[in-house]
Order: structure tokens, then sequence, then C-alpha cells
């Protein structure tokens, strides 16, 4: 279960308000799915958090924010008289004053400075005048009490000293003024914050370090905010897919230092990053295909339900491209890397400009030189009262809402005339109106298709996590099967089952393994599925399911494979096998073909699915009227091959499960119900097209 429901990154900042535009290097923050908020200093961003997090009652948020939490060992200490970094937050949050444009930092600063021997250990006083204890020039310090960095620090690359108070990338004063902000955010919300307390409380606070998390990230915005909403939306899916916490414990016992979220845990990030390093999910139980005892005859509906309640996913994890990836099963949640559209754009070829600037009646406007066109912004200004020619899919420019479609407009080299009113957007799309970045796209166990693939691609998702593709086996018993291309006496039976069950795999979109054909000799067969289970996650047989003479499978797997025979009360059907081989599961199916056939679509399939991380599917049926009259007996569930015709769904002249034309003959099944039926012409019947089975 994840820690968290929402998820917010901030980006810090130590400096003054940075005004109304946004700007990189001011405070930027993103929750999990959402876009990210500027805030030009830090009077906005504690009110913009405190109003976030009155607006989440009720819901656990855990916010990331890019500064230390604490200093070098000892510091606090010195302060506060504790080894308590949450007192020197206090400390801090008593003597910082901070305003929009002014701040006492580097006073304070030179304050703690003369506190303690010789000089340093703060460095750094960028103002015009002298701050006295507090240098100018690192190397003037001669103070040694405390490290340069702190334990995490000497781990992370790249990283400055909070000792640093002014200067490129400095967070000497992004620390001092972040945690009176965060001292009274976790007083008034009763914050629990890492690595010092355990996250058991509504809100947690965690130190982040965006390069970590956030390795590439959309570049369609300023660099802060595409890094803000990656690291968010990075922490939600860690949150998901349970790699959240192992992180945060990378930071237990640290100390009065704290830690960066990531650190000491990157190869936790790595199998986030890279999870077919991860522990291939333990094999089936080797009781699980168990019936209860006193069962006979089992339905379909109660087979299916204890097939899926037997069975886990098997497979493991690995990345591969939104292009690779059809046909493949979603391993965990997959969110937007951007927004569709990632920009406001125009909906048609046309004429763009304010909508304010427009009324009733007739229009007339300048029109700008130049246009906007997809892959070609424009970028100027259209100033208020001017048009500019805008095509299909291009960003609307700086001063632009509203479209008005080329046909409704008379055009001369200088101006553009149409009839007002005009609708404020019209023919414009919103920024993420389809999909918003960090948004939801497919949950785990969704099976990729074509359409997927390019929706992956649309929102820049290029890397999607799947399961590793089920390996399934497909082997066939009997001394009376030969392949076809060998001549045949008239006693032999060519092995029809294997290429239509290996197909079926493909189409499934598992991995097919050829395991060949065996005679019914108990020793060949063993050694057959020994090998199988080396190279298989599931075995598909067919013949020898009964318990006749011949029947060495099912003797074989009733000794070592703990054979259950599930007596489903279904036509055509025989016993479905399940036995465990070496911990690799084996469905026993039917040697008749047609049996085989509809076995594999009924039982196998969602069987299949289930094992390869996606949901046990049932399929879509259709009521249709029948083209066919029918009295069926109670007791058991019926299958027919069937098609649809002029008049209705048409059934297979013979039921006769030897015939196997009758299933190139259909395209689809009709599902007859357990009980006694009587079908006439025109009666509605359930209809499974074999499209419903996934073919
Ligand atoms: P069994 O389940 O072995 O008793 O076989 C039932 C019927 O299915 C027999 O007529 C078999 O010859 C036939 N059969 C078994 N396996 C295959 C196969 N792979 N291809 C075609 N027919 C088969
Ligand atoms: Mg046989």
């Amino acid at each position: 279960m994840s820690l968290f429901d929402t998820h917010i990154a901030v980006d810090w900042s130590g400096g003054n308000d940075r005004g109304a535009t946004p700007k990189a290097d001011a405070i930027w923050a993103c929750v999990a799915g959402e876009d990210p908020v500027y805030l030009r200093n830090r009077q906005v961003a504690e009110d913009w958090l405190s109003a976030r997090l009155e607006a989440e009652a009720g819901r656990r948020v855990c916010i990331g924010f890019d500064f230390p939490f604490g200093y070098p060992e000892g510091f606090a200490k010195h302060l506060t008289g504790t080894d308590d970094a949450l007192a020197l937050w206090d400390w801090f949050e008593a003597r910082v004053e901070d305003a929009p444009k002014t701040n006492n930092r580097f006073d304070l600063a030179g304050e703690i400075n003369a506190s303690l021997p010789d000089i340093g250990p703060f460095w750094f006083n960028s103002l015009k005048r002298d701050i006295p204890h507090l240098p100018r020039k690192g190397r003037d310090r001669t103070y040694q009490g405390f490290a340069e960095r702190r334990a995490v620090e000497t781990r992370a690359k790249g990283s400055f000293t909070c000792w640093q108070m002014a200067g490129a990338g400095s967070v000497g004063s992004q620390v001092m003024m972040g945690l009176p902000v965060l001292a009274r955010l976790r007083r008034r919300f009763d914050a629990k914050v890492w690595p010092f307390e355990p996250l058991d409380g509504a809100v947690g606070l965690v130190e982040i370090w965006p390069s970590l998390l956030a390795k590439s990230f959309p570049s369609d915005e300023i660099k802060d905010a595409g890094q803000v909403r990656a690291v968010a939306n990075a922490m939600a899916v860690m949150d998901a897919d349970g790699t959240l916490s192992q992180a945060l414990s990378a930071g237990e016992g640290t100390g009065a230092e704290g830690w960066i979220l990531g650190v000491g845990a990157e190869d936790i990030l790595e199998a986030a990053m890279r999870p077919q390093d991860l522990p291939r999910p333990p094999k089936l139980r080797d009781d699980c295909f168990a019936l209860p005892a006193g069962v006979d005859w089992t339905p379909v509906d109660d087979a299916l339900a204890r097939l899926e309640a037997a069975l886990t996913p098997i497979v493991g994890v690995e990345h591969v491209s939104h292009a690779q990836a059809s046909g493949r099963v979603v391993a965990a949640p997959v969110m937007a890397r951007r927004s569709n559209p990632p920009a406001p754009n125009s909906a048609v070829d046309g004429y763009g400009f304010a909508h304010a600037a427009t009324g009733e009646g007739d229009q007339v406007m300048p029109l700008l030189h130049g246009r906007a066109a997809a892959g070609g912004a424009y970028s100027g200004e259209v100033p208020h009262g001017s048009a500019l020619r805008v095509l299909t899919g291009a960003v609307l420019p700086e001063g632009v809402d509203t479209v008005v479609l080329e046909e409704d407009c008379s055009v001369t080299a200088t101006h553009v005339a149409f009839r007002g009113p005009v609708k404020a957007r019209a023919n414009t799309r919103k920024a993420g109106e389809d999909v918003a970045a960090g948004g939801h796209v497919f949950d785990a166990g969704h099976v990729v298709r074509a359409q997927d693939a390019g929706l992956l691609a649309a929102l820049g998702v290029d890397q999607v996590p799947v399961f590793e593709r089920l390996r399934v086996g497909v082997l066939s018993t009997g001394d009376e099967l030969v392949e076809p291309s060998q001549d045949a006496p008239t006693d032999r039976t060519y092995d029809a089952n294997r290429p239509m069950l290996l197909q079926l795999a493909g189409c499934w979109g598992f991995e097919a393994v050829d395991l060949g054909h065996v005679r019914d000799d108990r020793a060949a067969l063993k050694a057959r599925l020994d090998d199988a289970a080396t190279r298989c996650d599931v075995i598909l047989t067919s013949g020898g399911a009964s318990a006749g003479d011949e029947d060495h499978v099912s003797a074989l797997l009733r000794e070592q494979g703990n054979l259950q025979a599930w007596r489903i009360a279904l036509k055509p059907g025989r016993p479905l096998a399940l036995a465990l081989w070496q911990g690799v599961p084996v469905f026993g199916l039917p040697g008749n073909p047609v049996a085989a056939f509809v076995c594999a679509l009924i039982f196998a399939r969602p069987a299949c699915l289930k094992l390869a991380g996606a949901t046990f599917s049932v399929p879509q049926g259709f009521m249709v009227p029948a083209a066919f009259e029918k009295r069926k007996k109670p007791g058991r569930r019926e299958f027919l091959r069937a098609r649809m015709g002029p008049d209705g769904v048409e059934v297979f002249a013979s039921e006769g499960s030897g015939r196997i034309s009758g299933l190139s003959w259909s395209d689809g099944l009709v599902e007859l119900p357990d009980g006694e039926a009587l079908i006439a012409r025109g009666d509605l019947v359930r209809y499974l097209p074999y499209g419903s089975f996934g073919l």
C-alpha cells in the first residue's frame, strides 16, 4: 500500500522576490499529476503550501524540499544544546527575519560565526557593506570544528556546502531561509520530518535532490518547472510501486544531519528504473490447485473463480520502448511525462487574436506579418486588437486565445475581417485538455495495444515497465501422433494441437515454446517435463489427460506433480488436469482438438494472462438472435462453434468434437447456460466472437 495520497516536490530558493513572471531559479512547486506552480518568493510559497495542506485535509501528503534539513554534526548542539535537528529548525525560526525584498541571513550567519572561535564556518558575504565575522572568501576561514559537508553530501556528487551563503548554486541561504518555513509548517500541520521522525502522520516532509530522482525531464518548460514535475511524479510512482518506503529506510539512523532521499538507495532507484533486476516473484504453492473434498462436478464459473484465486503473476519486470510494448502487460502505473497538448494550440487553420478585443458585428483587425505553425511557433507577442495567421496544431502565441476559421474570414495583405461575436477560446485546445502531465495513463495489468503505443508516444513516455513475456511451453503426447511433414499410415494421427496451441500462445502475447511431441513413455515424458520446467513459465500439454491405460501423463503428474483432475461441467471438454512440475504450472488439455481449443480459450487463456501479470479476463459476449434451434439438457455448459449469418448466429452443422473443420468454419462460440434450455430461432443467445478471446 502506498504511504501517501499526494506527492509534492518543491524547488526552494534562498534569494529575494523574483517578480510576477515565472522565471528559473525562483521557487517552483508541483503536485504529482498537476502542473508546476511558480512561487515568486518564500512568503507566497508558504501561503501556497499552507493552503494546499488545508485543502488536502484528510489525505496523506508527502512534500519534498531540495535543501538540507540539517547541518554537519555538532552544529545543532552548539546552537541549541541538543543534537536535535528540529530544535535547530525552531532556533532559526525564532531568529530569521524574512520579507520579500530583505532578510537578515548574512547578519545571522555573522552572529553565529561570532559565537565560535576563529573565523567561519559561514562565508560569502555578497552585500556591499561589511558584516562582522562573515568573511567574503571561503579560504579566509580558520574554524575547523564542523565538517565542511554532511555525511550524505560526501556521497552526492556536485553538492554545495551549507556554509556558503551566496554565489552560484550555494545552498547556505536556502537552508537558513527554508528551515523557518518548514518549522512553521511542521507545527501548524503536525508534519513528521524524515529522517528524524517516523513518517506516521498525515503530512511528511522529506529532503530531495531533484537531479537524483529526475534524470531526464521534458524540455518544453522552464527547467525548474520540469524538474519539480518530474520529481513529484517520480515520488508518486515510487510510492505506488513500494520503492519509496525502501528508499526512505536508507536515511534511518543518520542523526541530526538528515539525509537525501535516494542516496544510499541507489540500487533501489536503479531497480525502479530497470526493474528487470528485481527478484522474480515466488513460484506457485504446491497445493494451489487442490479442490475441496467432496467436489464432484465443478461448474465452469466455479472452476474459473478457483483458477483465478489459485494463480499469481510469476514473471519479472523489465522496461521496453513504447514502440515494442504492444501485447505486453504493464507492470507499474504509467504516468504522462508531459501534457497533451503540451501547450494551448489551434484546432484549425485560421486567424488568432485576443478575444477581449472583439465584439458584436463585423470585426476588422490589422494582420501581423508572419504566422504560427505546428512546429514553428511565433516568437513575438500579438498586440491586443491585432490578428495573426495560425495553422492547425500551432502553439497559441502570447496575446492569442481565440481563433477564427479561415473559411469565415476575408483577408487582405494587411487586414482580416470576420463576423462577431466570436466565442472566447473558439477553435483552440487547452494545454493538457486531453491528458495532464503526471496524469495516470495505464494501470498495472493493462495489455498494451497499438493505439496505446500512440498514446504513450504522444505523452512522451518512451520506456514502459512491463512484465517479462510469459514463456508458454506446448507439448503433445501420444504414440499415435506424427508430424504432418511425414507420410503416415491411417492409424496414425497428425499432431494438430501443437501448432494450434503455439499459435494461440503467440496471439495472446506470450512467448510460445515448442516442446515437441513425446510418446507414451514415462521416462521420456519425465525427461521432457524436467527440461521444460527450466525454460518455460507454464506448460500446456494435450492428450493423455484421462485415466485410460495409456495415460502416462496423468499417472506421472499424479505421482510427481500433485495432479488435480478438475471435472468441469463443460461440453466439449474432459477433465482439466492441473499440476505443478517443479513449481511450473501444467495445464493438461484434452487431446481432441476441438475440446483442446475450447478449453484453451475458456481456461488456459485467462489463467496464463493472470500468470503474466494481466487481469484474469472474461471474454466479452453479445446477446444476438439465434439462427438455429436446439434443446439442451441441464447439467453442463455448452460451447458451440458459431458465426454470424444474415438471420442471426449460426452454429456448425455437427456438434461432433472430431470435426476439426468446424473450428475454421466458425468465427466464435455460442455459450449456452449450465441449465436446461430450449432455443427457438430468434431467441437471444450469448455469442463470443473469437476477437473476445484476443484472436
Ligand atoms: P487422449 O486425450 O490422449 O485420449 O486423446 C483423445 C483424442 O485426441 C484421440 O483421438 C487422440 O488421437 C487425439 N489427439 C490427442 N492429441 C492430439 C493431437 N496433438 N493432435 C490431434 N489429435 C490428438
Ligand atoms: Mg493419448
